[in-house]
């Protein structure tokens, strides 16, 4: 590999404590021969405060937190679910959307709550199990990679349009996963593997706009 942030071989810190998230990058950086540790490894970083107001804004926050207490490149991943029929929401608040010690489940609980409660829903149709697809949506993932060496930042961004259903669709993924309809796969994103999720996922389409950035030819 090209540039001496990621050099193939070595390790990179993914700053982020979910699991979901850590799969995924350990996974897309290990085809690369590169292994990962997150936040998880090193409970002597105090938690770090997501207060920007977009993902790239928290995405860089969290990378810069990470790289100046390690002294080491960091990567960092701020992502979400926007959905149209919430005017966007929840947008920067989705892994808190269900408020105070927030879970996946009580998050996903939430959204389809809150979706079945508008009065104006678009028609948008049913799958061929009966389930309603309540709203269009995109996953947005934004990515940023800082050297503290140098105090620099490499930043991509990336998205996956689809719909939100009423009923969850397979087992696999985290987070809104088993709620979030792909149509041009006719599957869910829960339904997936890994391999699959990342060739078309908000994650995997930062990571390939990433790495280019990086110098990377074989990615
Ligand atoms: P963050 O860790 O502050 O970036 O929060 C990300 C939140 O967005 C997660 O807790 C999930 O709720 C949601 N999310 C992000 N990426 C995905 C994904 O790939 N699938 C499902 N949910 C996701």
């Amino acid at each position: 590999m090209a540039n001496r942030l990621l050099q193939a071989g070595s390790t990179i810190v993914v700053a982020t404590k979910n699991a979901g998230k850590a799969g995924e990058f350990a996974h897309a950086l290990g085809k690369l021969g590169l292994a990962t540790t997150t936040l998880l490894d090193y409970p002597e970083i105090p938690d770090i405060v997501e207060d920007g107001d977009t993902f790239a804004a928290n995405a860089r926050l969290k990378a810069k937190a990470t790289g100046d207490a390690l002294g080491v490149p960091a990567l960092a991943d701020d992502s979400g679910l926007r959905v149209a029929a919430l005017d966007g929401a929840p947008g920067v608040y989705s892994a808190r959307y269900s408020g105070e010690g927030a879970t996946d489940e009580r998050n996903n609980a939430k959204l389809v709550a809150e979706l079945n409660s508008l009065a104006t829903l678009d028609a948008l149709g049913e799958l061929a199990d009966g389930s309603v697809l309540l709203s269009r949506a995109e996953f947005v993932c934004a990515l940023a990679l800082y050297d503290p060496a140098t105090g620099q930042f490499i930043e991509a961004e990336g998205t996956v349009e689809g719909m939100v259903t009423d009923k969850p669709h397979g087992s696999g993924g985290f987070g809104y996963d088993p709620y979030f309809w792909l149509p041009q796969l006719q599957r869910g994103m829960a339904e997936l593997t890994k391999e699959e999720k990342q060739q078309i996922s908000h994650r995997g389409a930062a990571l390939a706009k990433l790495l280019p950035l990086l110098g990377e030819t074989n990615a």
